[in-house]
């Protein structure tokens, strides 16, 4: 499952990090994903909630933010959030555009211990 490889990695960011500085334990991470990046944050929640066990995160609580998609229309000149995934501009409907958030997952901020 696609999750599961998405959450062990964020894991071990978590786990490097506290490492890195020091922490005994991980008590809140929070992340972003962007709804292209095909990961379901319900899924991701399940699979990291099994795989922090006996590991210092395994009190850490996940926020995910789940991010939309948000375009840059070039000819428009203006930004725009995409309520279906549909790659043209709401106003012009044009194609000339850019996306400019909603693809990837970021570590947002972490809470250590
Ligand atoms: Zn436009």
């Amino acid at each position: 499952m696609h999750e599961f490889s998405v959450a062990n990695h964020l894991l071990e960011l978590c786990l490097k990090n506290a490492r890195e500085n020091s922490a005994t334990t991980i008590s809140r991470v929070t992340i972003k994903i962007g709804k292209l990046s095909g990961v379901e944050p319900h899924f991701l929640q399940n699979a990291f909630d099994v795989l922090k066990d006996k590991t210092i995160a395994q009190a850490a609580v996940l926020d995910i933010i789940h991010q939309d998609v948000v375009i840059h229309c070039i000819d428009c000149v203006k930004d725009f959030t995409l309520k279906e995934n549909e790659f043209s501009c709401p106003e012009c409907s044009g194609v000339n555009i850019n996306v400019i958030d909603g693809e990837e997952m970021f570590l947002m901020t972490m809470e250590l211990g």
